[in-house]
This record gives C-alpha cells, structure tokens and sequence, in this order.
C-alpha cells in the first residue's frame, strides 16, 4: 500500500495553513483507495511540522514513501530545503525511502484553475479587453523565473486575453509595479493581476499591497486581482497524478536550461554546485537556514562535492561515456582535477574554464615517491578548500591504488568521497564481445594483477589455485608477463588449450582483440607487439560465438 506525503514549505498567514490542510484532506477524499495513506506537512514555520507526518506514516508501518513537494516551480523549496528535509527524515527513520514527485507546474490543470480565478475577477467583462499579469514568486535560480514566463505564455494561448506578461514579487524582474507599467504602456485599460501562487501567504498580500498602489497612483486603470489557485479538486487531482508519476518512477524535471547543471550566462557560480537552500531577503517567511544539501537531483540521492573534500572517481575503461552520472557531477564540481593517464581524458575537455589539471603521470616524482606526491596534491588543495577529483581509470578500488588515497586523506583529516567506475576487469572483455561469466559456461570469474611474475617473491596470487580453475581469469596489468603466466597455468594443470582473448585499448578507437591459446598466447603478444592496456582474458567464456558486439569507441 503507498504512502505519500504532501510536503509543504510553511507560511506565517493562519489562511495559508487552514488551505494546504484542506488540501491534503481533500487529496486523501479524492484518492478514494488509490493512495493507500496521505499525510501532509511544513518544512519549517507552521504545524504539523514534516517531522510529524513523516512519523505518523512510518507508525503505520510505511517504509518507502513518495514525497511530493507542493510547489509550482522547482526552485529553491523545491531542489534544496525540502529534499534536506527529507534527508533529516531519513537519518530519524532508518531504512526509510522516498521517490520525490515533481514541482507542480506547469500543468494544464493550473492554467484552467488560472482562467477561472480571472474570469471570476471579471465578472462578465470581455477577455479581448483585459491584459492579465501573472506574477510569479521570483528566485534566483532563473529556470523557476522562466516556469513563470512559460505558465504566462501557455496561459495567453487560445483564451482571447489581450495578453499576458510574467511578473515576479520577489527577487526576479520585472516587478508587480513595473510589469503594470509595462502594460499601461502597451495601451492597456483594464488589467487583471493573477498571484501563480497557491495559498495564502506573505507574499500574496504584497500582491495585493502592491497592485492596488499601482491602481492608485493610476485611476484610469482598471486594475483587478485575481484569487490564489487555492484549495481545489484540481489542485488535488494534480496531486495525485505527480504521486502516481513517481510511483511509476517517470519524473521528468526539466534539467536542460538548470543552472546547477548547465552554464547559463551571469549563473557560472551555480553550475556543478549543489543547490543551497536560498534566501528571500525581503520576504519574513523565506529566510531558510537549513544546512546545505545534495544537488538537486535528490530522488538520486547523489552525495556532493563540497570545499575541502576530494572525491576519488572511477572514470571507467577510456571512453567519455562510460563514467558514471555520479563521477560526472563530480567533475563538473570539481575546481581541482588531478588525472591519471589511463582516466578518460576527453571528460578533461569538458570542465568548467578555469578548473586547474594536474596529470599525476607527470607528477615529479623520486624513486617510488609517485604515490606520496599525488597523495599530497590531493591533500594540499584540499586544505586550500577546493573541491578535488582524483579522477582514474576503470573503478578505483580495483587495481588503482584508490584506498591508499582514501587512507592517506583521512590521515590528513581531509574527507573523501568514493565514486565506483566501470572496471576494464569486466568491460575490456565486454567490449570485445565476451561475457565474463555465461550460465553453464563459468561460474567464477577471478581478477588477477600480472604486474609480478608468478615466481616473484613478492607474489600475492595462488597460481596453483587458478591452474586448478575451470573458470574465467581475467589479467590486468600483464603484458609483459603473460607468457610466464600462462607456462605457470598449464604446468598446474590447465588445458594448454583453453582459449584465451587478448584485448587492447578497449573501448578507444583503435581496439583490438586477439583470439589465441594458453600454449601460444605468450608468443603472439610478443609478435603482435601487444601494449598496455591490455587485458587477457581466460577460460571457456572466449569460445562462445561472439554475437555481433557492437564495441564502442
Ligand atoms: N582501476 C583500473 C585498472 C588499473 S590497472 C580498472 O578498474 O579498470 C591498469 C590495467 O587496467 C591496465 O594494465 C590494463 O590491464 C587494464 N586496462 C585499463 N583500461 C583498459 C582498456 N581500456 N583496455 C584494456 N585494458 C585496460
């Protein structure tokens, strides 16, 4: 049975608070079976807090929830306070999980709700005649300021206004007097000012305050104010199609034009950071000081980059595109990049201008100093308070020396974040069409490093084990070995004739995959003049008829 809960950002107006709880009573009548369990509550200012109606529904045995924040447009509330809110939730109920709806608006439910809320001003005068100015909360974030000129736009469309022009009360422009001006300028008689606003708050009223001074100051205007969208069956219909969309898991946030995400002109100190829940300075209820939170995809739950921390990514085998969502955002946090040479360098390409690069192939380094020095760019830059990406190839944890650095931070009192990538262990082979493990094929799949030949001292590996396994191995890092290591396999009884693929570059334009033998494999490497990277890949999986693998690269 799901649960959903309404969540609501909080107002000082007593009528604000009596509309949202008449809405969430009216979702829970309209839902009539299709919600199992409706609670609603405020982030901050008004009751019942969130906290509450979060408690009641995990009392009732809900553990996975979808919580829908009930605003028009996603800005601030939106991305940051009431995604942080939910976060505190999670951390007071273990095991809690949500899909987070999204914002309301724009939604043709709205813009009937809107038209009638005008016509009611009206009151029988013509439409052709009256220019309507939506006016819109206003923010910072100037993809929420656009909703508002989009709602303004759909809103004109079809309906016979003379026009209608977006207008904001807070923090964006044109404001409620200048947006007026603007339309007794382009001739307007009468104009009907409509608050894009659902209940009752601070802001409405100034609305009002500021629309009637403008009338004032303008007695040959017939200037009117439309109601707030309110408390409605719409309202709650509209509820209850963004429950059923995140419960289908088809949330389609507009990310094209948000300037967390892409650089819009004056925003280059939004972008790759993550929403910080923001301020109405001239506004009594919107002064938030919640702790800064995740980026503004919260229903992914991506952990952040913040100053002073560095992030240890796994870029994945080599092209662009195999590094995760989340190694991406990181870089596009980052300020710092330090990269080895195996890390996909054309993600290096796409930063933001001005990030600082540091290869650590060319780290200056002493005799086996190469670790230390990168470790301790990592920790200096750090301090210095940049955002730090270590950015490797494949997955750190594999081969990649990432613990040590992990280590060596934590040492310095520097936090890291870990980012898993792609590993060539798995992908260099499934790149060149073969599978790891194949049911009724192999069973097992086991990574070795070749970097020490099998009679080295210092080897940590059971060759005798693996000669003994009937599965996959897969070789990293053994190009210069392969031939000591495939004599030491069959000397402990693998088939001289397993099959074996080596595959170099994988991923990258130039791969190549060669199909050979245990007894043989040593002599073609050195005949084909195989480089690294590359991967050996052993064991019956080989055999398999490849199926048309379209590679990459
Ligand atoms: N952390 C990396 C491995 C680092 S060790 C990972 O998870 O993939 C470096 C070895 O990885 C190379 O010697 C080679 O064996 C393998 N490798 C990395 N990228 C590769 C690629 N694109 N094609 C083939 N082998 C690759």
């Amino acid at each position: 049975m799901s649960a959903l809960v309404i969540v609501g950002h909080g107002t000082r107006s007593a009528a604000g608070v009596d509309q949202f709880t008449a809405l969430v009573d009216r979702v829970r009548r309209r839902a009539a079976g299709s919600v199992g369990d409706v609670e609603g509550g405020f982030i901050e200012l008004s009751r019942p807090p969130l906290t509450d109606a979060v408690a009641a529904l995990a009392g009732r045995g809900h553990r996975s929830l979808v919580a829908l924040p009930l605003v028009l447009t996603a800005a601030g509330h939106g991305k940051g306070d009431i995604p942080a809110a939910m976060a505190r939730e999670q951390a007071r109920h273990p095991g809690l999980t949500y899909r987070y709806g999204r914002p309301l608006g724009p939604h043709p439910l709205l813009l009937t709700a809107l038209a009638e809320r005008i016509d009611a001003a009206l009151a029988g005068a013509d439409r052709a005649g009256t220019w309507v100015a939506l006016i819109g909360r206003g923010s910072t974030d100037p993809d929420a300021n656009a909703e508002v000129a989009k709602v303004a736009r759909l809103l004109w469309e079809g309906r016979g206004y003379a026009g209608v022009e977006p207008g904001f009360v807070s923090l964006a422009e044109p404001s409620v007097p200048a947006v007026l001006e603007r339309l007794r300028r382009l001739g307007a008689r009468r104009i009907v000012v409509a608050p894009y606003f659902l209940f009752a708050g601070v802001l409405p009223d100034r609305i009002v305050a500021r629309s009637t001074e403008f009338a004032a100051a303008h007695p040959d205007l017939d200037v009117r104010v439309a109601d707030l969208i309110g408390d409605c069956d719409a309202l709650a219909d509209l509820v209850l199609e963004r429950h059923a969309e995140a419960l289908r898991g088809d949330i389609r946030m507009n990310c094209d034009t948000c300037a967390y995400r892409v650089l819009m002109p004056g925003f280059a100190d939004k972008v790759g950071r993550p929403q910080t829940p923001h301020d109405h300075p001239d506004d009594p209820v919107g002064g938030h000081h919640h702790h800064h939170h995740d980026h503004h995809h919260p229903q992914r739950h991506e952990p952040t980059l913040r100053p002073g921390q560095v992030a240890i990514v796994g870029g994945g085998p080599g092209p662009d595109d195999l590094i995760t969502v989340r190694g991406r955002a990181m870089l596009h946090a980052a300020d710092v990049v330090v990269a080895d040479r195996l890390a996909p360098q054309g993600l290096l390409a796409g930063l933001r201008p001005g990030v600082l690069v540091v290869d650590a192939a060319k780290v200056p380094r002493g005799p086996s100093m190469g670790q230390d020095t990168i470790n301790d760019t990592l920790i200096r830059h750090a301090r210095a308070g940049k955002r730090v990406v270590r950015l490797k190839g494949g997955d750190p944890y594999v081969f990649g020396r990432g613990h040590e650095e992990v280590q060596a931070c934590a040492a310095a009192g520097v936090e890291t974040v870990l980012v898993p990538g792609v590993s060539s262990a798995v992908a260099a082979p499934a790149l060149a069409g073969v599978p790891v493990t194949h049911r009724g094929v192999a069973h097992d799949v086991t990574v070795v490093s070749g970097h020490l030949p099998p009679e080295h001292p210092g080897s940590l590996v059971e060759w005798a084990a693996l000669g003994r396994s009937r599965g996959t191995l897969v070789l990293l890092m053994a190009v210069d070995t392969i031939g000591r290591i495939a004599e030491t396999l069959v000397a402990q009884g693998r088939a001289a004739d397993t099959p074996v693929l080596m595959v170099q570059d994988a991923g990258h334009p130039g791969q190549r995959a060669l199909p050979t033998t245990l007894d043989e494999v040593g002599e073609l490497a050195a005949r084909e003049g195989v480089r690294p990277p590359a991967v050996f890949v052993v064991g019956p999986v080989v055999a398999l008829a490849p199926v048309a693998a379209v590679a990459a690269g």
